[in-house]
């Protein structure tokens, strides 16, 4: 995530105007937990307020005012009393090492007119030997310093973490609001691309604009090679371990909805996969619409469970042979 990426999205606006009211009563809570489902922008959310907290003149709308000092540092990614902590690499906890660090520094006073922010993202990614060190800091909020939590599976914070924060809940935008916004952003059918988000808008922008065919004509060709039984289910799934799981699902995702488009003779799958109705129709022969409709509830439902604690080869195992099952005798 840059530094400038932070967006006002229109379904935060409520949840904004609320902290910037909050702030300028100067009763900002110390600690804030953003959580609620991938795709929502928790993340520029937490940018957004991080750059409007150390800016000491912010707009009415408790935007930063880009001009002064700090909006210029900040926006550099060079600001001192701005602190993001991430995972080293994606999926990998965060240590304790890194949490007393950020403790270290955030136990000094803020700069001269701003908070000091320290923002957590994912903080789901905390084990519990930093979660733990997390709580000393909770414990002994100092004056002039926020502390931001951001979390997609709240659930997984340790409860005495989280029962120390202030819940700032992200829901789904109602649909109409969101096919708007991405309409504006879209060439795309934005209900189709809709459907693969989940109902998140970023994820929906996020499968419109990616370069995602190139991808998605690997994962097809992967389900041909398996269909076909061409390759050994083992060569498959390494192939599938290379890449990130996040951006595995969204592509099988689409790769499952064209075949369901295609089965059931709706035009919509063209959307996906443009160009390869002759290899969706051959992939997608002789298999009952109603098996396509599980294989991707199963997707889906294994998305919404995944976590850094399962284990990803057995979820991949488990779909190539998913597939294999309902292809099985139908080759032919
Ligand atoms: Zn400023």
């Amino acid at each position: 995530l840059s530094a400038t990426d932070s967006e006002a999205l229109p379904w935060h606006e409520a949840l904004w105007q609320r902290l910037a009211a909050a702030r300028r009563a100067d009763r900002l809570p110390h600690a804030l937990l953003l959580a609620g489902p991938a795709g929502l922008g928790k993340s520029r959310f937490a940018r957004r307020l991080s750059n409007a907290l150390v800016c000491p003149q912010v707009d009415e709308q408790g935007d930063p005012c880009g001009r002064c000092g700090s909006c210029r540092q900040a926006v550099a990614g060079a600001h001192p009393d701005q602190l993001w902590l991430a995972p080293e690499e994606p999926g990998k906890p965060i240590k304790i090492d890194a949490v007393r660090r950020i403790a270290a520094r955030s136990t000094l006073s803020a700069g001269v007119a701003g908070y000091r922010v320290v923002v957590i993202d994912p903080a789901d990614a905390l084990n519990r030997a930093a979660a733990n060190a997390l709580l000393k800091t909770l414990e002994e909020p100092v004056s002039r310093s926020v502390l931001v939590l951001v979390s997609s599976h709240p659930d997984r914070l340790m409860a005495t973490v989280r029962s120390r924060c202030q819940l700032c809940r992200f829901v789904l935008p109602p649909p109409a609001e969101t096919r708007r916004w991405l309409a504006g952003r879209l060439e795309a059918d934005a209900d189709a691309l809709l459907a693969i988000g989940g109902g998140a808008p970023l994820r929906a922008l996020q499968a419109g604009a990616a370069d995602w065919p190139a991808g998605d004509r690997r994962l097809l060709g992967d389900l041909a090679d398996l269909r076909g039984r061409r390759v050994n289910p083992t060569e498959v799934v390494s192939a599938w371990a290379e890449q990130p799981l996040g951006s595995w699902f969204d592509g099988l995702g689409r790769c499952l909805v064209s075949l369901i488009g295609q089965r059931s003779g709706a035009r919509q799958s063209a959307y996906f996969h443009p160009g390869v109705e002759d290899d969706l129709q051959n992939l997608s022969r002789n298999i009952d619409l109603s098996q396509l409709f599980e294989l991707y509830d199963e997707l889906m439902r294994l998305q919404r469970e995944a976590s850094n604690h399962l284990n990803q080869q057995m979820l991949l195992e488990h779909i190539a042979t998913r597939w294999l099952q309902i292809t099985r005798n139908r080759g032919r």
